[in-house]
């Protein structure tokens, strides 16, 4: 098998010397908010190298910190995984796994390699020492088994307050990684847990946890991001010494970062209480739910997540990148079709009185895809800024006197303007070719511009949604980003939308020809045109 990254260099070798002979992966998710870009990156990393090698995949909730998981999590989690069209092999939890935790914690006590310590948390913290010094052996170190394991009962029996005794692993205060100090590896903890209730008043810590449960999963290979690369030993040591019967190894990676947004749990969840986004699932969140609510096609999240590959080295990517692919995407699946932002009535004063109907190309990049009829009549809408009272040079758009193809249709000719008291341009009067049908043009008349427009008879009233960015750009980096916020990222039109648009099934997305990618929804029976991402590719491949 073909190596593409250095993980699947590391399987290769492994299967080469028969270390392995499967490969048994898990995405381990906290169920403490919803998943995001990044989070994708880590479910393709796994499904994706399960799948390679015809292995499994478990989907692994890592719900050991119950004061802040909740049921509510756990199933948009699975949606949002269903979303991308990947299937778990089986659904576990950390907590279907505490009897046995506490069991191997008991087995660590009993071999002496692991203590119950009153020292408080910031008492533990100033006894840990830095990089450069060792950290100073806890006072309780020496207790011996007996009065270990009558304590850790005692902590798991409720006869402690909240902070006041932890059990840790009896490691190596010298040791060069922090995370060897005799690390905490159980708290009393009295939090209701959404799928144990109150069974228990001591967790495990993650790092205690985290191998035993990939363990009895089964798991080869725990893929992981970089920040845990010093936790490694730990895992290592675990693994080693709970006699766990099967050894799985962790990898790291380093995690995905975009540009222009928030990509936290904890930030994304605060995001959502301060109320500056409508809700994990507003379209401008980089959450899952969001870009599905966007409209973001799965597909092209998923070409994203293989193009950045797997590496070794933090970076961060553009994200004009991602939007490159939901383009590129959308240009060969979505159908196009038009709608006018902000609408300028113009009468085509030589247009017969009854309407006609004109074929339109449902997408050029499609040949399947074929044409459909629009309507066309005497009056029509097209976009103010198409037209220019006083244009710049070289305009190519519609100007008194001037010439413009109207999109599958007709050319036309600016005839008059009508100014309303203030001088504004409130109506056009023109007059078409009617030479100039589109695929039948014999007229001669040139035009440079081709613009798009609704008819006035059949346009339905919609409401045009366009964004910008969570985040203010790159310059604003490592402010906070409550100061990076972009306080101005949601714009709102009312619009004029062709008749079809209200018919097409609810979630179907278009390209609004000269606009960019749009979604339909109805909210509260008003047809409702949500960007998906706009026209411009604003990605240059060799920046
Ligand atoms: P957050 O900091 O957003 O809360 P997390 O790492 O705590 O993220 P988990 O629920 O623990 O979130 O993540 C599940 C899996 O997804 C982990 O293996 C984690 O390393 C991975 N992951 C999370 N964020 C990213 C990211 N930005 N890029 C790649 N993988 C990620
Ligand atoms: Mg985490």
């Amino acid at each position: 098998m073909e190596a593409n990254n250095f993980i699947e260099e590391i399987i290769n070798g492994e299967l080469a010397e028969g270390k392995v002979n499967e490969v048994h992966t898990r995405f381990p998710p906290e169920p403490n908010g919803y998943l995001h870009i990044g989070h994708a990156k880590s479910l393709c990393l796994n499904f994706g190298t399960a799948k390679k090698y015809g292995g499994l995949c478990n989907l692994f909730f890592d719900d050991t910190n119950p004061s802040k998981e909740k049921t509510e999590y756990v199933e948009a989690i699975k949606a949002d995984i269903e979303w991308l069209g990947f299937k778990w092999h089986e659904v576990h939890y950390a907590s279907d796994y505490f009897d046995e935790i506490f069991l191997r914690a008991v087995k660590l006590i009993k071999d002496g390699k692991a203590f119950v310590c009153d020292l408080k948390a910031d008492e533990i913290s100033a006894m840990r020492g830095t990089l450069t010094e060792p950290g100073k052996e806890s006072p309780f170190r020496n207790r011996s088994v007996e009065e270990n394991l009558e304590l850790f009962y005692k902590m798991k029996d409720g006869a402690f307050a909240d902070g006041e005794k932890v059990l840790r692993a009896k490691i190596d205060m010298s040791s060069p990684n922090i995370n060897m100090r005799d690390p905490v590896i159980y708290r009393v903890l009295r939090a209701h847990h959404h799928r144990t209730g109150d069974k228990w008043c001591i967790y495990p810590m993650y790092d205690f946890a985290h191998p035993i449960c990939d363990s009895m999963q089964g798991v080869t290979h725990s893929l992981c991001t970089l920040e845990f690369e010093d936790h490694r030993p730990l895992y290592n040591w675990v693994v080693e010494n709970t006699a766990v019967s099967h050894k799985p190894r962790q990898i790291e990676f380093a995690r995905l970062n975009v540009t222009n947004t928030v990509m936290s749990k904890r930030y994304l969840k605060k995001l959502v209480e301060d109320g500056a986004v409508r809700g994990w699932d507003d379209p401008r969140m980089p959450t899952l739910t969001g870009l599905r609510a966007r409209g973001v096609p799965a597909d092209a999240l998923k070409n994203f997540c293989e193009a950045i590959g797997v590496a070794k080295a933090n970076s961060e990517i553009e994200i004009t990148y991602f939007e490159h692919f939901i383009r590129d995407y959308l240009n060969a699946h979505a159908q196009r079709a038009m709608a006018v932002f902000e609408p300028l009535k113009v009468t085509i004063t030589n247009f017969p009185d009854c309407d006609e109907e004109e074929d339109f190309e449902i997408n050029p990049n499609d040949e399947t895809a074929g044409t459909r009829k629009i309507n066309m009549s005497k009056h029509i809408y097209i976009e103010a800024e198409d037209f220019a009272l006083v244009p710049p040079p070289k305009y190519f758009r519609l100007k008194k006197d001037g010439y413009v193809r109207l999109k599958n249709a007709y050319i036309i000719k600016c005839d008059d303007v009508i100014l309303d008291d203030d001088g504004n341009v409130k109506e056009l009067l023109c007059s078409f070719v009617p030479e100039s049908r589109s695929g039948s043009d014999t007229s001669g008349i040139k035009t440079k511009g081709v613009i798009h427009w609704v008819s006035a008879n059949t346009a339905v009233d919609c409401e045009i949604r366009k964004y910008d960015y969570l985040l203010k750009d790159a310059e604003y980096a490592g402010q906070d980003f409550s100061e990076r916020m972009n306080y101005d990222s949601v714009h709102v039109y009312n619009g004029k939308a062709e008749p079809y648009l209200a018919r097409v099934d609810e979630g179907t997305s278009f390209q609004l020809m000269r606009k960019g990618y749009y979604k339909k929804v109805t909210e509260n029976g008003k047809l409702v045109l949500s960007e998906i991402v706009s026209l411009k590719d604003g990605y240059k491949p060799n920046k």
